[in-house]
């Protein structure tokens, strides 16, 4: 049996009636721009999230950037990042002037750990960048405590964990703002580019939208200079279809990874995701670990199994920042840089069915023999 990493069509197929009608709606209205489904979809996710504000922009990275330059961020601040993240969480900081400053992740969870956190701070620390990674929120007392301690802000990347919860509380509201994506493959995607912040200060949160929208406070009155990032009308529509259904889509993500994790008890090196009583993932992503990584991926490929990495390579170690190193010594951020060689990511999502979540398993089993 052939098994695909993520299949949208399968998605596409569930919400259309309803897409259908929604999209029909807006060619009849021609609303494309800050249309109603916008509005619909902001109040939603933030009634949903059980924040003050929600403002949508074009993608997530944009939800990263914008909230940075609210903030203040610039040349010369230092911003703690994980080490271990996709590339536009340290991105981010670099495109608005500051520095991306590499925080190693925490042996099980991955996420950014708060012990090494705190030993990179130095006094041109001014925030941190917590991401909730694969759809398994950070330690978010610890990190908090960090940050109330030493005066930094606190920014959640939560563009995989969209309706994830810290003792019992959805993320997207424990730091000062929460930058979120709706890319296709995401627990909440639409069928295109999408993002949004949220958080409980209205006040940061309209800024951000508004430097979205060529910072300008009425029609044509410009008081910053901003740039277009807006979450498109059509886009809304689609993720309104989707939240309706996002508690049940990571229920079963959650059942899927409960199997998973059955079938792999003791089997070979395999080191799976820890279960935390604090913690309810929402499992963005099922992510194995083992050192025969590649010979692993090899073999699913072979045996018709969709797998991915996410991701080979810690950020440190990114080209792109290769020029920050030429002079200084590389940081050592050893389980970042063991967690890219070691990561593999199965498939998980809502439409897979019992039958394919156990032929993934089977070939996982079958090549620890
Ligand atoms: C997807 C993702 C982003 C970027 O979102 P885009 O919508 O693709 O710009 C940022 N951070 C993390 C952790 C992500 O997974």
């Amino acid at each position: 049996m052939k098994v695909p990493f993520l299949d949208l069509t399968r998605t596409v197929a569930r919400l259309q009636p309803e897409l259908d009608r929604r999209w029909r709606g807006i060619l009849d209205t021609t609303s494309f721009i800050l249309g109603r489904e916008l509005k619909e979809f902001e109040q939603a996710f933030a009634d949903y999230l059980g924040v003050d504000a929600c403002a949508g922009l074009a993608n997530g990275t944009d939800a990263l950037i914008l909230p940075l330059r609210v903030l203040g961020v610039k040349p010369g601040d230092e911003v703690l990042v994980p080490a271990f993240s996709f590339f536009a969480t340290a991105e981010a900081v670099a495109l608005v002037g500051g520095t991306p400053i590499f925080v190693d992740v925490d042996p099980e969870t991955l996420n950014i750990s708060p012990q090494d956190a705190v030993a990179r701070i130095t006094d041109r620390t001014v925030g941190m960048i917590g991401v909730h990674l694969y759809g398994r929120p950070f330690d978010v007392d610890a990190i908090c405590r960090v940050c109330g301690r030493h005066g930094l802000w606190l920014m959640e990347d939560a563009a995989q964990a969209h309706g994830a919860r810290w003792r019992g509380k959805r993320v997207g509201g424990f730091g000062r703002i929460a930058a979120w994506s709706f890319y296709p493959t995401k627990n909440l995607g639409g069928f295109g580019d999408g993002g949004a912040v949220t958080g409980n200060e209205p006040v940061l949160v309209e800024k951000t939208r508004r430097l979205g929208n060529h910072g300008q406070a009425e029609r044509y009155t410009h008081l910053e200079i901003g740039t277009n990032s807006r979450l498109d009308t059509l886009q809304a529509a689609v993720l309104n279809c989707r939240l309706a259904l996002l508690d049940e889509d990571n229920a079963r993500r959650r059942s899927i990874a409960a199997r998973y994790a059955e079938r792999f008890a003791g089997v070979g090196d395999l080191r799976l995701p820890p279960d935390r009583p604090e913690v309810e993932s929402v499992y963005h992503q099922f992510t194995l670990r083992t050192e025969r990584r590649d010979d692993l991926l090899a073999h699913l490929g072979k045996s018709g199994i969709g797998a991915s990495v996410h991701y080979p390579s810690p950020l440190h170690h990114q080209p792109a920042f290769a020029e920050r190193f030429a002079n200084s010594p590389m940081p050592d951020l050893p389980v970042a840089t063991a967690a890219g060689r070691e990561v593999l990511c199965l498939p998980i999502f809502p439409e897979l069915t019992d039958d394919e979540v156990d032929a993934v398993a089977d070939a996982v089993v079958g090549f620890f023999g």
